[in-house]
């Protein structure tokens, strides 16, 4: 089939390490080692077999550069001198808070910190952001190509989704919860008391 034909694209190169290729099916629901067991959404590893689709990521690659903090771009480990995010943005636990998905920061957490709230995206190293920035037509168009260094502290919020029983027939087994990306907040050691005064995010921002 000419879909699943290797690409002459290099991954880590041409296109990014995290990116989800035409080749690689979504496989359904089992514990998976990227999130120490827990159930989660199965990807097939074929990168670089089709077409790179680039407004999506691979399930588990992605939920490994946020658990392992390696660079989407490249795969390789960030060393924590080197993490620089280049769509997030600056609010605080409060506003975060306000929004329902968040309901998983923890209570120590006061809601005047300055949080990072990365979305799905780990940070990536600066050469892989200048490289990304000089070569991704999207980044241009949704960045001001600021690039905000991500702090030394951080929460991983797993995006959960309901997987039905796996087997039609048996009546026992119930819905379960797995997961399916992970998101990132970095935690700054700055406050912001004056946070309830700004502006809430809405779902577009993010
Ligand atoms: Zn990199």
């Amino acid at each position: 089939m000419n879909d699943v034909a290797k690409s002459r694209l290099k991954v880590g190169l041409d296109v990014p390490w995290v990116t989800s290729w035409s080749g690689e099916a979504v496989l359904g629901v089992g514990p998976c080692a990227s999130v120490g067991g827990r159930l989660a959404v199965r990807q097939a590893e074929r990168p670089g077999f089709g077409r790179p689709n680039y407004s999506r990521n691979h399930l588990r690659r992605q939920r490994l550069t946020v658990a392992r903090m390696l660079c989407p771009m490249c795969g390789e480990p960030t060393p924590e001198d080197d993490r620089w995010l280049q769509t997030a943005r600056r609010t605080t636990a409060g506003i975060l808070r306000a929004r329902s998905f968040a309901a998983a920061l923890p209570p120590a957490l006061g809601d005047d910190r300055v949080v990072v709230d990365a979305g799905a995206i780990a940070p990536c190293h600066l050469a892989c952001a200048g490289r990304a920035a000089a070569h991704c037509p999207h980044l241009q168009a949704h960045t001001s190509g600021e690039l905000i260094a991500f702090p030394y502290a951080w929460i991983v919020l797993p995006l959960m989704v309901r997987a039905g029983p796996t087997h039609v027939l048996d009546s026992t087994a119930r819905p379960a919860s797995a997961v399916s990306f992970l998101q990132l907040c970095g935690i700054t050691t700055e406050t912001d008391r004056a946070w309830r005064s700004r502006a809430p995010l809405t779902s577009a921002d993010s």
